[in-house]
């Protein structure tokens, strides 16, 4: 049979199902099985390797994955598709979806409860753009044990991830990504590969999980919130978006924090490395908990 990612096939399931797209959910659906297979083989997903894909839609990358993975545990938000996907994903034993908005997942626990300890765990998805950054943020930061994330998004999103300081495009989810990943982009993805067009063309990016974070920090939630709080106002001042949110330290309490971590209290977030922010989060460490 002709693959799900095809124009003929793509409309045929739809029509048979009563089928339209939810733009509000981020439904492109692709429409070319090389792109399909090229982010499988890139992703590395072999016999031994345990595959999460955020939002099936109607199967196009789920069946490529479940080609080449020992599982596919698929999370879908959209009911109407589940039973879509019910039929056809009916040629594969080794997929599982769940009916269940991704951002409510407890991913440490599934993992812990379905894939077996000598498997790889992989996501790959061709993510809805309306709730990419919340996706990705959830995944870097919720310690799971996954070794890659191979993933399609905006282009402008992929470019926002790789920013250094000073830049427009530089903020929390840049930070987050390189400290936890090494990313790169794997390619560009034009328009015309999907159904329907988006607006914006697309990039795969692959983050390969780090053995380390990228800097040794006392305490990693507080190194967050000092990042969050930082870019909380970009116009602000250091001192002054911190402020905001340690409102239970002094004037002086802070002022011996920049001093402490040898950083000008007048710059503003967007100027900060990720060592200078280690430098911050460890200096208010002592203050805060
Ligand atoms: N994987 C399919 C493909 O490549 O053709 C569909 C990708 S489409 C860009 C995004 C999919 O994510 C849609 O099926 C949409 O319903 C689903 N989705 C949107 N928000 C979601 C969420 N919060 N949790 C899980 N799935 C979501």
């Amino acid at each position: 049979m002709k693959a799900i990612a095809t124009i003929t096939r793509t409309k045929e399931i739809m029509a048979r199902h009563d089928l339209s797209f939810k733009k509000s959910l981020g439904q492109n659906f692709l429409i070319d099985v090389n792109i399909l297979e090229n982010i499988v083989s890139k992703a590395g997903v072999d016999s031994e390797t345990v595959a999460i894909e955020i939002g099936p839609g109607i199967g196009a990358l789920t069946e490529q994955l479940a080609k080449k993975a020992h599982h596919v545990y698929a999370f879908e938000i959209d009911g109407r598709l589940i039973d879509v996907l019910a039929d056809t994903m009916s040629p594969y034993s080794n997929v599982t979806v769940t009916h269940e908005d991704i951002l409510n997942v407890d991913l440490k626990q599934f993992i812990a409860e379905h894939v077996p300890s000598d498997k790889r765990v992989k996501v790959v998805a061709n993510l809805p753009y309306y709730v990419t950054t919340p996706i990705l943020m959830k995944l870097l930061t919720s310690d799971l044990p996954i070794e890659s994330i191979t993933v399609m998004m905006q282009k402008e999103v992929a470019t926002r991830m790789a920013a250094s300081p000073n830049t427009k495009d530089y903020g929390s989810l840049s930070i987050a990504v390189q400290y936890y990943t090494t990313s790169n982009v794997i390619m560009t993805v034009p328009k015309t590969c999907f159904m329907p067009q988006p607006n914006v063309d697309s990039a795969i990016l692959q983050l390969n999980v780090r053995s380390e974070p990228y800097v040794d920090v006392i305490d990693e939630d507080l190194y967050f919130d000092i990042v969050q709080a930082s870019f909380g106002q970009r116009r602000k001042t250091l001192r002054n978006n911190l402020k905001r949110v340690f409102s239970d330290l002094s004037a002086e309490e802070l002022d011996q924090v920049f001093l402490a971590s040898d950083i000008d209290s007048k710059r503003r977030g967007e100027s900060l490395s990720l060592e200078e922010f280690a430098q911050l989060a460890d200096a208010i460490h002592p203050f805060v908990r």
